[in-house]
């Protein structure tokens, strides 16, 4: 499934319901969970529809309308009939809500998006990658510097994936003339996550290659990445790095 494929689908899931169907929402999910551009997309989609519902279940509907509901429903006596009543005041319960409750709480509990701060750390992102790279690196606590010179005008993006219930900072690179990316994750060696099982390993289009070194104490670089054809005994991950003799603009 392509990014653009999963956002659409993203818009029109929601958390109760199956109405994609068992196959779409399989290869949705196998797509947000490799994908670091819609994964966040879809948590904060998740928690607006958490929010939601969490209003819906503390609002009672209104005592005045239920007892003027069930006192038709008496009337007529019929189950089906006051299934349908019930369905009613279940929406019209809903609708109150989603129009004011919900989307108070969703918007009280939202950080506020700056467009301008967003547009300077952007520009910086674009003019200056290497110092935004190193920046960000040690606002996360991390080591200022990856253990090799990737090409940061390959950089796609740098967040956070969460990988088992842990999030794990991530900088994403993508491949300079194919589709292909390799992402770097950065695991801290405190022993929040079991890291003992990582080891380099090799499918027949990605491939694991894990790193620590002694520069970069108390964390394990794993990095994700896309295998392309290279000369025997060439890093696969040359594509990805920035070409020797060429300095960052640090
Ligand atoms: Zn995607």
């Amino acid at each position: 499934m392509q990014c653009r494929d999963a956002q659409f689908y993203l818009r029109l899931r929601r958390p109760t319901g199956d109405e994609l169907g068992a196959d779409v929402t399989a290869d949705l999910d196998r797509h947000l969970a490799g994908c670091p551009i819609c994964a966040p997309e879809a948590r904060v989609a998740d928690s607006f529809d958490r929010s939601v519902a969490t209003a819906m279940r503390s609002v009672p509907v209104p005592a005045s309308l239920r007892d003027k509901l069930l006192a038709q429903a008496s009337t007529h006596q019929g189950t089906v009939i006051r299934g349908k009543i019930y369905r009613v005041a279940a929406l019209a319960a809903s609708l109150l809500v989603f129009a004011g409750i919900g989307f108070g709480v969703f918007t009280a509990s939202r950080p506020k998006i700056d467009p301008d701060q967003w547009a300077m750390d952007t520009d910086e992102d674009v003019q200056n990658p290497d110092a935004a790279l190193s920046k960000w690196l040690t606002k996360q606590k991390l080591p200022a510097q990856l253990p090799l010179p990737f090409n940061t005008d390959l950089l796609m993006m740098k967040g956070t994936d969460n990988i088992q219930g842990v999030d794990v900072p991530v900088v994403v690179f993508r491949h300079p003339t194919e589709f292909g990316f390799a992402k770097v994750y950065i695991f801290r060696a405190d022993g929040s996550v079991n890291l003992t099982k990582l080891r380099d390993t090799n499918a027949s289009h990605t491939a694991v290659t894990v790193i620590e070194s002694p520069q970069h104490r108390g964390v394990k670089y794993v990095i994700l990445h896309t295998f392309h054809p290279v000369h025997d005994g060439e890093n696969p991950l040359k594509p990805f790095l920035r070409p020797p003799g060429e300095r960052a603009s640090l």
